[in-house]
């Protein structure tokens, strides 16, 4: 058996008398269907586990908590995780392996059927059936995600676990099941355990083959942002972990010692492609993470340089975060750690709202006025998407490069900023103002041009970026954006 070890990173700990190392590679390597994996060596007798996600590229929850997992040290066994088991297909969002013949496209029915003496299909399975197998894994965790809810649509096995049957899977499921549904108040969304994993999947194969006790996890992605599938994922995990005495740390490390760590907020009051456009922006640039409300009202930001939140309705994102996710990311800031607010994100960092976080000491234009014919509105909505022109100032040049002159940006009911004046807060600094305006109504008429639409300030010890409009929607603008959020995670 050909199995390159080419191993990117040792660590070593002493752990008493046995080494705990780390060590990674990349399995098919110099193929397409190249999948990274790392290995958690705890030095101590104990079970084999082995998570692998995004099989499907489809279900890119499993590849982002497969991403987090692969983080968890372990006390004894070893944890064995492949994030990316198709590649290709995470990065198209498709399902099937890109480019492959009808036939062996899926690459969950490509490892060896039952009643097969042939062995796995094509190149990915047959080079990932070759890693899993040199490993003799206990235990195999495939995460995957069903397009809806199985109580509620028997069609799909979302949020399910799919499990053999096994003696000790019988005793391990109900927990992990336990673990996932306290946190799922709608019994119909709660997860029930089904068998048996489908034939040539990678999970009956492992147990057929190899003995393992092998699942399949479905979450579900109806209406469930992704940091929330993850999150179930890891809950899942970490419950069989802990089980297996395995566990050393809680379930929601998301991230190792990388170099420039960013969370991007995309639950509740999060609308549109922000966060896609934001992972784009930073593709290559940065260890990102999606997280949620409930992974930010536990703490998960201290394990950031930089809070992303997205647009949508900042009232709906402090109303999700709750008043312990509001503190929580209050004192992120207030010790160091940066905060970046586009459009929605800019009202949430307002200080003229009870529920806005008033880490920015601006004000939003928002009052209510009495409109002839139409009647009361809000001053802040003005209409669909559209186009507006913003110009740098000198300050916003050294930050965000140097573009000379007023340049197209995308403009959706961002904030119309000016000073707040609130006591014990800095004044903000314009880096752009808008040198052209929407409006809906005619009391909006002269309010937008000319006022700010990139500001900079400090909250405590960290730094904060409001954006009002979009950027991070115009590729042509990444840079300016990138810079821009280097700037407020204090990137070295
Ligand atoms: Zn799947």
């Amino acid at each position: 058996m050909r199995r390159r070890l080419a191993i990117g990173l040792m660590i070593f700990l002493t752990l008493l008398g046995a080494s705990a190392a780390v060590t990674t590679g990349v399995i098919a390597e110099g193929t397409r269907w190249e999948m990274a994996w790392r290995v958690h060596e705890s030095g101590q007798p104990g079970p084999t586990v082995l998570v692998v996600g995004g099989v499907h590229g489809n279900e890119p929850a499993g590849a982002s908590a497969a991403g987090q997992i692969q983080h968890w040290p372990v006390k004894r066994g070893r944890l064995i995780v492949v994030p990316r088991a198709n590649g290709p297909g995470l990065k198209d969002g498709t399902r099937f392996l890109p480019g492959v013949a009808l036939k062996t496209r899926d690459l969950n029915r490509d490892f060896q059927k039952t009643d097969s003496k042939d062995g796995p299909i094509g190149e990915p399975a047959q080079a990932l059936w070759k890693f899993v197998s040199g490993h003799k894994p206990d235990w195999l965790i495939d995460l995957h995600e069903g397009t809806d809810f199985h109580q509620i649509n028997g069609k799909s096995v979302g949020s399910s676990i799919i499990d053999v049957h096994s003696k000790a899977s019988g005793v391990a499921v109900p927990l992990m099941l336990k673990a996932v549904n306290a946190a799922v108040s709608e019994p119909k969304k709660k997860f029930v355990r089904l068998r048996y994993p489908v034939d040539g999947s990678l999970a009956r194969a492992a147990h057929e083959r190899l003995g393992a006790h092998a699942m399949i996890c479905e979450t579900t992605s109806k209406n469930q942002p992704r940091s929330q599938r993850a999150r179930q994922h890891r809950l899942m995990v970490h419950a069989l972990l802990t089980h297996l005495q395995m566990a050393q740390a809680g379930p929601h490390v998301l991230v190792g010692k990388d170099d420039f760590r960013v969370a991007i907020y995309d639950a509740g009051g999060v609308g549109g492609n922000g966060p896609r456009n934001v992972d784009r922006v930073l593709a290559g640039h940065a260890v990102v993470r999606r997280v949620g409300a409930a992974d930010v009202r536990d703490g998960v930001l201290e394990q950031f340089h930089l809070a992303v939140f997205p647009g949508g309705s900042g009232s709906k994102q402090a109303k999700a975060l709750a008043p312990a996710g509001r503190k929580a990311v209050q004192n992120f800031v207030r010790s160091g750690g940066g905060f970046a607010g586009i459009c929605a994100g800019s009202y949430l960092a307002a200080a003229n709202y009870e529920w806005s976080l008033g880490l920015s000491n601006h004000k939003t234009f928002c009052k209510s006025v009495d409109i002839p014919k139409v009647g009361r509105k809000s001053m802040w909505y003005r209409g669909p998407s559209a186009t507006v022109q913003m110009e740098l100032t000198d300050a916003g040049r050294k930050i965000l490069g140097d573009k000379k002159g007023a340049f197209d940006v995308r403009y959706h009911n961002g904030p119309i900023m000016s000073p707040m004046g609130k006591a014990g807060l800095g004044a903000f600094q314009p880096l752009a103002h808008f040198r052209s305006e929407v409006s809906r109504y005619e009391p909006q008429k002269g309010t937008m041009t000319g006022t700010p639409a990139i500001i900079s300030g400090h909250y405590g010890k960290g730094r904060v970026l409001c954006i009002s409009p979009h950027p991070e929607s115009s590729p042509a603008l990444y840079e300016l954006v990138r810079r821009g959020l280097f700037w407020a995670g204090n990137k070295k």
